[in-house]
C-alpha cells in the first residue's frame, strides 16, 4: 500500500496534488511520501517484534539525507556501502552504533572514517579485507566488531545483475570455507567477531531462497558456536521484492518474511539485523514528468517525456518495468492506445516502455512513473548535461524540496579550465 492516489480526478501524494509540485518545482522531479516510508519501515519492525532486532535501511536505495533522517528518527539503523553513504547517515543524525558497513571494496580511508565516527559492525567480504581491517584497528588501538558475509550458494531467482548469493558472484566468502575463515578472524587482534552476515540478492518475489539461505546460516551458527565463537548477531541482508506492476501477484509481505526468519533462525537467541532498501523506499516514491511531444511514428507513436534514462536508469539498465500513469485520472472507459514512452537522451536505450497502453495524452500533460523511490534518484546522473533531478518529500498537505535542481551555473561551476588553456 502507498499514498499515491487519485483524488478529485488528480493524482496526489498524500494530500498534495502532483500538479502543485510540478508547478512549483518543475519536472522531472522525484516525489516521496513520508507516510509510505513510515508505514513500510513499521511493517519490518512489526515482522521482527518477536525478537531483539535492528532494521538497517540500505542507504544505497535512497540516500537523500532527509529520507535517512525520517527513518533514523523512527529508530532505523543504516546499512552503508561507502564512505559517502556513511557520511550521509551521520549527517542525518544516525549514531555510528546503528550503522553497519557492507561492500566488497572498503578502502582503508573508509574503514578509518567509520572507526573514528563510530560503527556497529563491519560486514567483511574477504580475507584480505579482514586482515587490512585488523591491521588498521590495531594501529588505531581499537578492536572493531565484525560479521563475515558468507555466500550460501543459493539461487535468488532474480535478475542476474542483482543476484548476489550464488557461488559465481563476487560477494562474501564461500559458506563451505566459513569455519576456516572465522578461525583466522578470531585470531586477528584488531577484530571482535560478533556475527554472520548474508545478502542473497534484490527484488526477490519468493520466500524459498531466503528460507534456504537462512537455514544454512542457522547450521553455520551452530557449527561456529561449537568451534568456540560468540555468534550473537545475524545480519540477514535485504532483498524482499515489491510489486512493480499493479496488476501482478504481489510479492510476500514483510510479516511473512519475518515468519521465515523466525522458523529458520528464531531459536538461536541471536539479535536479528535486516537490511531492506527497495521494500521501504520503492513504492514510497514516484518520478513526475511532463509530456514534451507526442510524435507519430510509423506503426507506433512515441510519447516523449522530459524525464530520461539519466534520471531513472532502471529500465535501460535492467529492462525494469515502472507503471506509468497520467496525473489527470482518465475517465472510466476512456480510449487507450499503445505508446513507446521515451526520454530526450540521445540513446535508443532511453526507452521506458514499449507499446504501453495509455489514454490519449498531449504535450504539457503530466505523468508519474510509479515505484521509483528506490534505486531511482540515487542512480541519476547528468548525462547529456541534464541537471541532476531534484527530490521532494511530502507529508500530509505540505511538501519540501529536499534536493534542489541545480542551475546551469552550479552545474558548470564544478568544472575548471586550467590556466594553461
Ligand atoms: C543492496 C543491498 C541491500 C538492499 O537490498 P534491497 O533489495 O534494496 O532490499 C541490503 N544489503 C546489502 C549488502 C546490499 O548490497
Amino acid at each position: 500500500m502507498d499514498h499515491f492516489n487519485y483524488r478529485d480526478g488528480s493524482l496526489h501524494a498524500e494530500e498534495v496534488p502532483l500538479t502543485r509540485i510540478a508547478a512549483e518545482v518543475g519536472t522531472p522531479v522525484y516525489v516521496y511520501s513520508t507516510a509510505t516510508l513510515t508505514r513500510h519501515f513499521g511493517l519490518f519492525r512489526q515482522a521482527l517484534d518477536w525478537t531483539d532486532h535492528l532494521v538497517c535501511f540500505a542507504v544505497k536505495a535512497n540516500s537523500n539525507i532527509a529520507v535517512l533522517k525520517l527513518l533514523g528518527d523512527l529508530g532505523a539503523g543504516m546499512d552503508v556501502v561507502s564512505g559517502g553513504e556513511y557520511a550521509r547517515a551521520r549527517a542525518a543524525g544516525v549514531p555510528g552504533g546503528r550503522i553497519v558497513f557492507s561492500g566488497v571494496g572498503k578502502t582503508r580511508a573508509e574503514m578509518r572514517q567509520a572507526i573514528e565516527g563510530g560503527i556497529r559492525q563491519f560486514n567483511i567480504e574477504s580475507e584480505p579485507e579482514m586482515r587490512a581491517l585488523s591491521d588498521l584497528a590495531v594501529s588505531m588501538g581499537v578492536q572493531v566488531p565484525v560479521a563475515i558475509r558468507v555466500n550460501p550458494d543459493v539461487d535468488a531467482k532474480t535478475h542476474e545483475k542483482i543476484s548476489t548469493g550464488k557461488s559465481e558472484n563476487k560477494f562474501g566468502i564461500p559458506i563451505a570455507r566459513a569455519r576456516e575463515v572465522y578461525a583466522e578472524a578470531a585470531a586477528l587482534p584488531g577484530l571482535k567477531v560478533v556475527g554472520i552476515d548474508v545478502h542473497i540478492g534484490s527484488q526477490l518475489v519468493d520466500l524459498e531462497p531466503f528460507r534456504h539461505a537462512y537455514a544454512k546460516l542457522g547450521d553455520l551458527t551452530r557449527a561456529l558456536r561449537a568451534d568456540g565463537h560468540q555468534i550473537s548477531r545475524l545480519d540477514l541482508g535485504g532483498g524482499l521484492g515489491i510489486p512493480y506492476r499493479r496488476d501482478n501477484n504481489a510479492p510476500p509481505l514483510p510479516i511473512e518474511y519475518g515468519q521465515v526468519i523466525r522458523e529458520t533462525v528464531g531459536d538461536l537467541g541471536c539479535e536479528i539485523e535486516i537490511e531492506p532498501g527497495r521494500n521501504i523506499a520503492g513504492n514510497a516514491g514516484v518520478l513526475l514528468a511532463q509530456v514534451v511531444y507526442l510524435k507519430e511514428g510509423e506503426g507506433r507513436d512515441f510519447l516523449i517525456v522530459d524525464a530520461a534514462m539519466n534520471d531513472l536508469l532502471r529500465p535501460s539498465m535492467y529492462g525494469a518495468h515502472h507503471d506509468i500513469v497520467p496525473v489527470t485520472e482518465p475517465a472510466p472507459g476512456a480510449e487507450v492506445s499503445p505508446f513507446d514512452v521515451v526520454g530526450p537522451v540521445c540513446e535508443s536505450g532511453d526507452t521506458f516502455q514499449k507499446g504501453t497502453q495509455l489514454s490519449r495524452l498531449a504535450a504539457g500533460d503530466l505523468v508519474a512513473f510509479r515505484s521509483a523511490g528506490a534505486y531511482g534518484a540515487v542512480m541519476a546522473s547528468e548525462y547529456n548535461s541534464r541537471p541532476l533531478v531534484p527530490e521532494v518529500l511530502v507529508s500530509g498537505d505540505h511538501f519540501a524540496v529536499i534536493r534542489a535542481r541545480p542551475t546551469y551555473e552550479e552545474m558548470l561551476a564544478r568544472d575548471t579550465i586550467p590556466g594553461w588553456l
